[in-house]
């Protein structure tokens, strides 16, 4: 009998196990910590069958939709302390995070619960009334990545549930277990068949993509994976919303010190370990101050603590998974093999640990500033003029977001518009929040996520004409 922590899907309001299991390991030991059911083709087309079954009723009354999604909040945060625990020995993040993930998404759902979905009166004289009505899309496949399971997994469950859509939610394999607990935790809640979680690999994924039943897929992942995803989708034209990769800029001008900026720099870098889609991957500064930037964030790399995230002092945890933390490896030892000045702090010798490292004496060309790394690793690399800065910034196919860091934040405003990116922010990076819109220019998405743009994301419009006044 296995010792490991066990977890099963939800299908139907249902507990189900499945014949086959994957383990899941500690990223913090690469031991297996935890199973998950490999989720068979049956048991797939039975959570679609059961999605759809509950389509009906739960699309016809917002108001029950409403004072559920509140009590999916209100459940959210009393779980948040215990799930926590299951979400950082999958993950690896330090337990606050891993807390934070469900108690911001207590936020996401509250916010939905509330939002107005009201009618739009389009017309209104003497020759028409013409009404804007918003119709659910009705079953939708909600994919998701490692890097944040829970949160991203709920930017999409409160509005898509709003709207009156049901869904099947299939995380990572790397991460499904506080996936499969939140499924569990909301079975008593969510009428049956309203939430579906499946887990299995990525071959899963394609399978959902690709079921007849599906109306509407909401993806978060790789720039990669997205492309598969929307060509899948186009089969039998599925809307989508691609939540993809990034490769942000942050440029900051020749009007700012280093020390008084680094702190929110290197934050902006290294939250979750560098392991977010719109964390800063490219630090542009003034030639003459590379050194000097240089600096100050190798004092922070050297001082930063990377260790277990169940240890209360451990300020960033591991990479997520062995792939993962090759590819930052490498990148790494291509930056170094391409001339480049390399400050590591330190980092536990175990696991998937990777210490938290600046570089300096790397540029376009290279992959480290090229490619989208995704690990504890921060590239200042030097330009001559703002215009320099601002065309190298957007010399790449990625769009996510970016930052520009001035004394002046007028004129930084400026040049963050001209930022060829979803979310441009001024003396900041990651800023986000329920009502404000998210989502990707360029490679780095379709659609966006959040706000009232989000929940039309999981809707239909339908425009109703009447007789007018006349
Ligand atoms: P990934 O693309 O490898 O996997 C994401 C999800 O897609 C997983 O659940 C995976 O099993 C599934 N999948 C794999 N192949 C599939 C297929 N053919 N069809 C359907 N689903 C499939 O991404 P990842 O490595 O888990 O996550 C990291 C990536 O996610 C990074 O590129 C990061 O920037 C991106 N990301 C983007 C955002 C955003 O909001 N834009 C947020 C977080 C992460």
């Amino acid at each position: 009998m296995s010792t490991l922590a066990q977890f099963s899907m939800t299908i139907g309001g249902k507990s189900v196990a499945s014949p086959t299991q994957f383990d899941v390991l500690d990223p913090a030991t690469a031991q297996a910590v935890a199973t998950a059911p490999m989720c068979t083709v049956d048991q797939l087309d039975e959570a679609m069958q059961s999605a759809s079954a509950a389509l009906p009723v739960w699309s016809a009354d917002l108001d029950t939709r409403r004072a559920v999604l509140e009590e999916v909040a209100t459940v959210l945060e009393n779980a948040a302390e215990h799930l926590a625990a299951v979400l950082t020995a999958e993950q690896g993040k330090p337990l606050k995070q891993a807390k934070y993930e469900f108690t911001s998404s207590a936020d996401w759902f509250r916010y939905y619960a509330k939002l107005a979905q009201e009618t739009e009166l389009l017309n209104d004289d003497a020759t028409a009334r013409v009404d804007g009505v918003r119709k659910p899309l009705g079953v939708v496949a909600a994919i998701t990545p490692w890097n944040f399971p829970i949160l991203l997994a709920n930017w999409k469950l409160a509005p898509a549930l709003a709207a009156g859509n049901t869904v099947v939610l299939k995380p990572s394999p790397f991460t499904p277990t506080a996936t499969l607990a939140l499924g569990e935790l909301l079975r008593g809640i969510l009428p049956a068949g309203v939430l579906n979680v499946i887990s299995g690999d990525h071959d899963l994924g394609a399978a959902m993509t690709a079921h007849p039943a599906v109306r509407k897929i909401s993806f978060t992942g790789s720039v990669a994976t997205g492309h598969k995803v929307a060509a899948s989708a186009a089969g039998d034209l599925k809307r989508t919303t691609l939540e993809l990769g990034g490769n942000d800029p942050a440029i900051v001008l020749d009007d700012v010190e280093p020390d008084a900026i680094a702190d929110k720099l290197f934050w902006g870098a290294l939250m979750n370990c560098g392991q977010a889609c719109s964390a800063i991957k490219r630090l542009y500064v003034p030639q003459n101050r590379v050194g000097a930037f240089f600096d100050a964030l190798a004092d922070r790399a050297r001082s930063a603590r990377v260790g277990v995230g169940t240890e209360r002092s451990s300020q960033l945890g591991p990479i997520n998974n062995a792939p993962q933390h090759e590819r930052v490896v490498g990148l790494v030892a291509d930056a170094v093999a391409h001339g480049a000045r390399a400050l590591s702090g330190s980092a536990p010798d175990s696991g998937y640990f990777h210490p938290v490292t600046v570089l300096q004496g790397v540029s376009e060309g290279v992959r480290i500033v090229d490619e989208e790394q995704f690990g504890p690793v921060i590239p200042v690399i030097g330009y001559t003029d703002a215009e320099d800065a601002m065309q190298r910034a957007n010399s790449t196919s990625f769009g996510l977001s970016g930052s520009v860091w001035s004394a002046d934040p007028e004129r930084a405003a400026g040049l963050a518009q001209r930022l060829e990116c979803g979310t441009a922010w001024v003396n900041s990076h990651l800023a986000l929040a329920p009502h404000i819109p998210f989502g990707g220019a360029k490679h780095s998405g379709i659609g966006v996520e959040n706000g009232p743009l989000g929940l039309n994301e999981f809707t239909r419009l339908q425009v109703i004409w009447r007789p007018g006044s006349a």
